[in-house]
């Protein structure tokens, strides 16, 4: 989903670098010094407008929060939400996520969330997905060995195709609801700005799931 250029986003973006980071390589091996506490690390991969990141690190304190965005105008919307009443463990970094592993040691991120990633339906854009192999791959280099994937979606196809290539990976689900806003597990989740569009046309289905060596 591309999103038209908002000519405010780049300045609001140069105004605001103590919250969001466009050089990540440079901070590889220093994340923790971005945040008022050290603990233990959780990243969200194509943040939107930040809803769900920004809520989700409202209820965990104790956790830092990397929001991983690829558009400028789209990252810049989700910092402006956010600077309206800023958290101490949220930093936006704006760049690729196939690009995690060049950017965080191995064992490094505790969660990653992907929620509404673009389904790419086409055949021949089947690795752009955020959870064909090659982003797998990347995901298990910098995940510690007890973390995890949660991904959330509303498009049937990508939720199938992502329950196969993480099962031939090899990784193991823990949870899979293929309706989750029925679910008891709803109580406790938070929504994302898609989730609030497309969850009245059909069921949300989420999976977690950990990679087994
Ligand atoms: N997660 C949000 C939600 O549920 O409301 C946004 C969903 S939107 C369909 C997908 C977002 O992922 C877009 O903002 C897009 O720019 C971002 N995205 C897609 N590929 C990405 C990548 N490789 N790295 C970082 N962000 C990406």
């Amino acid at each position: 989903m591309r999103v038209r250029k908002k000519p405010w986003a780049d300045k609001y973006i140069d105004d605001h670098g103590d919250y969001i980071v466009t050089d990540p390589k440079n901070w590889l091996g220093k994340w923790q010094k971005r945040f008022a506490n050290e603990q233990p690390l959780n990243v969200e991969v194509g943040i939107g407008k930040g809803r769900f990141i920004i809520e989700t690190a409202r209820a965990n304190p104790n956790i830092n929060y990397i929001g991983v965005e690829l558009q400028t105008s789209v990252i810049a919307t989700a910092l402006r939400t956010f600077m309206e009443d800023p958290l101490p463990n949220i930093q936006f970094v704006l760049t690729d996520g196939a690009n995690l592993d060049e950017l965080f040691y191995e064992n490094e991120i505790k969660k990653i969330f992907l929620n509404f990633s673009d389904p790419w339906p086409k055949k021949r854009h089947a690795k752009r997905r955020l959870t064909s192999p090659l982003f797998l791959k990347t995901y298990k280099h910098v995940l510690a060995a007890d973390g995890d994937i949660e991904f959330k979606t509303d498009n049937r196809g990508l939720f199938e195709y992502t329950l196969v290539t993480m099962n031939n990976f090899p990784m193991k689900f823990d949870y899979v609801s293929l309706d989750l806003h029925k679910s008891p597990e709803n109580e406790t989740n938070i929504e994302t700005e898609y989730e609030q569009k497309f969850s009245p046309k059909g069921p949300i289905y989420k999976l977690v799931a950990h990679f087994t060596d």
